[in-house]
């Protein structure tokens, strides 16, 4: 079955709000096989939802329409779907109980406007709405399948949990399908040599193999379509084991895995501990390096500033003499931080100061240290980018580092 969702507001057009109606759905639909081709978003405009709805009847078995159900002018749905079916509105008696019976229950008097609400198209049928004043529309015409649900969220998810998905089930009968996707994470690889790496793989249709690139990382979506889910899981464990064929050095973790969670893990198999110096980073290595699974056992503590110098005496720190030229300050403190919080690790960050820090966007020379019980590694990289994103960066960056040495004893500065 293929499904056309179609979201109307134009506050969804102006960016005011984000379309979760659209997660939500989507996730229960591909649980259940559906196929979903065509996202579209219109606006409050009657003419563009009816043109919207009769394009989707055009490739789509089932077209759902979320939002623009409620009783003021820009709500539009019903008359659109009126509009492009060729159809009249009717008052349904279902509908206008349930209109009533909210209004009813809270003691509150409706106005003229809530009727209108109570329209559907001739033959279509009135979806409960028990926490909303609008009924949802479902409308069977011409071998096409057509759902109206109202916009606000905590509606929309009872109504397609509770409503839509059963009976969708049913439509299925038998042929309930599941769509099953796996995330494998890699790092310490560029998105065109794991490109030439996959070769084939990438072109596969069942299970399909997708790359996306996030900073430092590169997520690899496996998903299956099958018939039952049990089949699915091993589709994707027959490609996952392909994929570790061809890149498995750089593959960290799957699904909820994250970067530090995997460094931490290795941190604990191997009894270690860390210490950071963040100066360009602002704090990020901290964060994730203690906030991650575990992180309560490897991680000793962190320095943040935007400036050794000042620390100079602070509590109780014996900096020395801090290197100015910022290869050799990373090294430095990494070596200090290791030391004065009497960890096995440490890690630290400097930037290049300078030009850099007066441009929005701008080149910066990253210095990425780890001091390893005394033993010093050194990475210089070189990125452009917003400072805010850059600080992320190079924070993933020195992550990947560390992940890196501490999985496969590859140097800093390996390519
Ligand atoms: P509507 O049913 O179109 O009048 O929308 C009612 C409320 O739900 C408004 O506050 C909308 O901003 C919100 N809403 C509508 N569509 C969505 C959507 N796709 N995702 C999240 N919120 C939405
Ligand atoms: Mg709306």
């Amino acid at each position: 079955m293929i499904c056309e969702l179609i979201f109307t507001g134009t506050e969804l057009l102006l960016g005011q709000i984000l379309n979760t109606n659209a997660q939500v759905i989507e996730q229960e639909l591909s649980a259940l096989g559906i196929d979903v081709y065509h996202q579209i978003t219109v606006g409050d405009n009657l003419q563009r939802c009816a043109a919207a709805i009769q394009q989707a009847a055009g490739r789509a078995d089932l077209i759902i329409v979320g939002g623009g159900l409620g009783p003021t002018e820009d709500d539009i749905s019903r008359e659109a779907l009126a509009e492009a079916c060729r159809m009249d509105l009717v008052q349904d008696e279902q509908a206008l109980a349930m209109v009533r019976r909210f209004f009813d229950r809270r003691g509150i008097p409706y106005s003229s406007n809530n009727l209108k609400q109570a329209l559907v198209p001739a033959g279509g049928k009135a979806i409960d709405n028990p926490i909303g004043t609008a009924p949802g529309i479902m409308l069977e015409q011409a071998g096409k399948i057509y759902l109206l649900l109202p916009g606000p969220p905590m509606e929309f998810n009872m109504m397609v949990k509770e409503q839509i998905i059963p009976f969708l089930r049913g439509k299925l009968a038998g042929r309930v399908g599941v769509i099953k996707s796996r995330v494998l994470k890699c790092c310490g690889i560029g998105e065109s040599l794991l490109d030439e790496k996959l070769g084939d793989l990438l072109k596969s249709t069942n299970p399909t193999l997708a790359p996306t690139a996030k900073f430092a990382e590169i997520h690899l979506r496996i998903t299956a379509k099958t018939r039952e889910a049990g089949l699915a899981g091993e589709m994707i464990a027959a490609m996952e084991s392909r994929v570790h064929e061809c890149i498995g050095a750089h593959i960290f973790g799957a699904d909820e895995d994250t970067l530090p969670g995997a460094v931490t893990r290795l941190l604990r198999e191997q009894g270690q501990t860390i210490a950071v110096a963040e100066n360009f980073t602002g704090g990020y290595l901290s964060y994730d390096l203690s906030s991650a699974a575990g992180g309560e056992d490897t991680f000793v503590a962190g320095l943040v500033c935007r400036d050794y110098w000042r620390l100079q005496g602070k509590a109780g720190l014996v900096l020395g003499e801090v290197p100015a030229a910022p290869g050799e300050r990373a090294g430095y403190m990494a070596a200090m931080v290791r030391e004065q919080f009497g960890a096995g690790i440490g890690l630290a960050v400097a930037v290049e100061s300078g030009e850099a820090a007066r441009f929005k966007v701008a080149e910066y020379n990253f210095y990425l240290a780890g001091d390893f019980n005394g033993q010093l590694m050194l990475s210089k990289v070189t990125w452009s980018g917003e400072r805010e994103a850059m600080t992320r960066f190079a924070a993933t960056m020195a992550m990947v580092r560390l992940w890196r040495y501490l999985k496969h004893g590859l140097p800093f500065d390996a390519r």
